[in-house]
């Protein structure tokens, strides 16, 4: 019979359960035994919930309490020397490599300070992983201090009467998607896998003892462009891990198409390949010709990227191909990519209009969703639910409220003209000079200060109508002013006002803006223990009026110093939004670009001249393979940015910030902004500098990491500063954090700009 394969199911909890715990921990509030207790009920509950479905092969292994290639890096032993040194708990090791930790020496323990390591978005998604980081003097092995995560977590299910598929990213994707460390930057990682199968075929071979018949392996790199020496290692490396003493291995991949890897598929020794046909269905024909008589086919059809509904009639089809093909043995049903990326549960949605809530699946439904198109494929009888769907496709379809003809009209308008400035950069900077009269090295931070616990607790009031409009508006304004005063003590050069009225920097803009549903409770996980409620771009999207120019217009009348009005871009709404299915995600970016054109234009008409539209999620939405489905998107991305600032003046000067992601600067050129920041401080390669000295306008290389409590000394950005002054001009030079800080508290976050200025200064002092 077909089965029914779930690849992966958030961990987060139903009511961010997993979210809550950690950062208590963090705060010493809990014990480690009930942080760990947590998780093993989370785990539990995912489980049960997925058997109850009736899905015939549920993962294990896809929990993590940080991220779920930090946890190998931890089970490999590829845990940096400067990790290990303080006799830390295992972990606290994993907290400090994925966030930093920087605690004072108590009476039983020495001081600790340690970085956090790069994380970076994970493939085209918002989901971050923590870099493996390896050394020549890596040395791997299973380091069992705390127990052999996969094994543990088979053996808790198995104990439950639940039998799972544990996941684990193949070795080949994990050194592919893993970085030199700073004191060994001749090394290729991918050189090193010779020395780590042995230490995964142990640990398969402890899973085979355990009881596993069947692992899911992930090599997701094969939907990049790889080179032919990383396509060659795949036959030997897996042929190295097959045998009696092993469980068998499903070797999986997602969010694109492997065909141009196709090669690497041919007779390698797995017992079967899973691949996602939600997202490149084309890919089926060809795929089929790599498998072997014996190997089976995973059908990844249930999107794991999207919260549609599926289909049921055209899954059934697609499915149906298969079983044609290979018989209902060799033929499994499964979601795209794990479940990770979507919401957990439609039923907490309370607000949702329940005409369009009918169109939605979050993780739950699509497990049920699952059950249904596997049995429909066994030819049981589904009739009820097939009909029931075709209803809501239907519903959908034929709806009026995805359409707006005033928005198409003018989407048609877009042309060059509208999407350029009225001037090149070289005539724009003498006016912003003229105007600004900034210092050498100005400085400014990303937009958020911290969002502290007060902030939430009166948004939340006023999102409850326990305080007025009028009040929640005193409190923000207040937040404003503490915000803007600190900023002219410490002597900030271009200020923020800080974004205290908003809860997401994405949802506070689909709150506002035609053609968005939101979520009360669809939380996604996008690091560690921070998650992001994306709303969804439900039709056609316009701006019905002013979003941001109130709290701006305010800042600014508090000081002389300019401010930065702050918006997020076209691209980064869309990609950090679930966009529609029905519409290329090149009109829905530039509808978003018209909408954000009449904001920039109404803060520059009220006197907001510099003006900072984010674009963090730009490289994350690059196409995986180069081509010309790249070379449209790096155009229409930058076409949507330019739609959305060109319409100001040449002394408005336009800033753009990006983040948690290897960015070329080739890509951000053509946005045209004047001046940009970006995440910097963990990029220790000089090349990587190098490439930016080219960029024509400003930038601001981002100086410390936002992600971790950690002060940088004033020594620390000096010395920093003066690295990157070794390659980089000295006149373009912004002095800007990674990212906007209100993940942080305050105390760290007066510290760590208080020294990032004294830095600032004392370089004014030498040019
Ligand atoms: N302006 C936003 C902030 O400071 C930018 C956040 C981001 O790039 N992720 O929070
Ligand atoms: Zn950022």
């Amino acid at each position: 019979m077909v089965q029914s394969a779930v690849l992966g199911f958030p961990r987060i909890g139903g009511q961010r359960e997993l979210k809550k715990v950690t950062e208590a921990y963090w705060q010493g509030k809990v014990s480690v035994e009930e942080l760990l207790a947590k998780g093993k009920e989370l785990r539990a509950h995912n489980w049960k919930l997925q058997k109850d479905a009736g899905i015939d092969v549920i993962p294990s292994n896809d929990f993590s309490y940080y991220d779920q290639v930090l946890d190998l890096s931890l089970l490999f032993n590829v845990i940096p020397e400067r990790y290990t040194k303080f006799g830390l708990a295992p972990i606290d090791v994993l907290f400090a490599m994925g966030r930093g930790l920087q605690r004072k020496a108590t009476e039983t323990s020495a001081a600790v300070d340690v970085t956090a390591l790069e994380m970076v978005k994970w493939f085209d998604s918002n989901y971050h992983y923590v870099r493996p980081t390896l050394s020549h003097s890596t040395k791997f092995e299973l380091n069992t201090k705390a127990g052999i995560k996969p094994v543990d977590e088979y053996l808790e299910a198995k104990n439950l009467g639940i039998e799972t598929r544990p996941v684990i990213l193949g070795p080949i994707s994990y050194l592919y998607l893993g970085k030199a460390d700073k004191d060994s930057l001749d090394l290729d990682p991918i050189s090193t896998l010779d020395k780590l199968l042995p230490v995964y075929r142990e640990l398969l071979a402890k899973l085979k003892a355990a009881g596993a018949k069947q692992v899911q392996i992930d090599e997701p790199i094969l939907v990049l462009d790889l080179p032919e020496s990383v396509q060659s290692k795949y036959q030997g490396a897996y042929n190295s891990l097959v045998g009696d003493d092993v469980p068998e291995i499903v070797l999986a991949t997602y969010f694109g198409d492997v065909r141009p890897n196709l090669n690497v598929f041919k007779g390698l020794s797995v017992s079967g390949l899973h691949f996602d046909f939600a997202r490149v269905p084309e890919q089926f024909n060809e795929v089929l010709t790599v498998l072997s008589d014996k190997q089976s086919l995973s059908v990844g059809i249930v999107d794991g990227r999207n919260i549609w509904k599926t289909d049921f009639a055209k899954a059934s089809a697609f499915a149906s191909k298969a079983v044609e093909k290979l018989g209902k043995d060799r033929v499994f049903v499964a979601t795209s990519s794990s479940l990770l990326h979507t919401p957990v549960d439609l039923e907490s949605e309370t607000k949702l209009d329940p005409t369009i809530k009918d169109w939605f699946a979050f993780a739950t439904q699509k497990v049920d969703e699952l059950v249904v198109i596997t049995k429909n494929v066994n030819g049981e009888d589904v009739a009820d639910k097939l009909a029931a769907n075709a209803k809501s496709v239907k519903s959908r379809q034929e709806s009026s409220i995805t359409t707006n003809p005033k928005v198409q009209e003018r989407l048609a308008t877009i042309n060059e003209s509208l999407a350029t400035r009225k001037a090149p950069f070289s005539e724009r900077l003498p006016s912003q000079q003229e105007k600004y009269k900034l210092p050498l090295f100005p400085t400014t931070t990303i937009g958020s200060f911290p969002q502290t616990k007060d902030i939430r607790v009166n948004r939340n009031k006023f999102v409850k109508g326990q305080i007025s409009a009028k009040e929640y508006e005193d409190f923000i304004n207040k937040e404003i002013e503490t915000v803007i005063r600190f900023q002219e003590e410490i002597g900030l050069d271009v200020l923020v006002h800080g974004e205290p009225e908003r809860n997401d920097m994405v949802q506070y803009f689909g709150e506002q803006l035609d053609g968005f549903a939101f979520t009360v409770n669809g939380w996604v996980q996008s690091y560690g223990s921070r998650y992001v409620r994306p709303p969804i771009v439900v039709g056609d999207v316009s701006r019905p009026k002013e979003m941001t120019v109130k709290e701006s217009v305010y800042a600014q009348s508090l000081t002389k110093n300019p401010v930065k009005g702050m918006l997020t871009g076209p691209v980064t709404c869309l990609r950090w939004s679930f966009p529609r299915d029905d519409v290329s995600q090149k009109i829905q970016s530039l509808q978003l670009g018209l909408a954000l054109r009449d904001e920039v234009n109404d803060l520059e008409k009220a006197g907001i001249t510099v003006i900072q539209v984010d674009e963090p999620a730009i490289r994350e939405g690059l196409p995986l393979r180069a081509g010309k489905e790249r070379s449209d998107y790096l155009n229409w991305a930058a076409q949507s940015f330019r739609v959305a600032t060109s319409g100001v003046k040449n002394d408005t000067q336009i800033h753009s910030h990006f983040c948690y992601s290897d960015l070329d600067p080739n890509h951000i050129k053509a946005l045209d902004a004047d001046v940009v920041s970006i995440e910097f401080s963990k990029k220790d390669d000089p090349h990587y500098i190098q490439e930016f000295s080219n960029y024509p306008n400003h930038i601001g290389l981002g100086l410390f990491d936002i992600h971790s409590p950690r002060i940088p000394s004033k020594e620390e950005f000096i010395a920093r500063i003066e690295e990157i002054l070794k390659v980089y001009p000295a006149n373009k030079f912004w002095v800007n954090p990674d990212c906007g800080l209100k993940t942080r508290g305050w105390e760290e976050t007066k510290a760590s700009l208080t020294n990032m200025v004294g830095a600032a200064k004392h370089f004014r002092t030498k040019y």
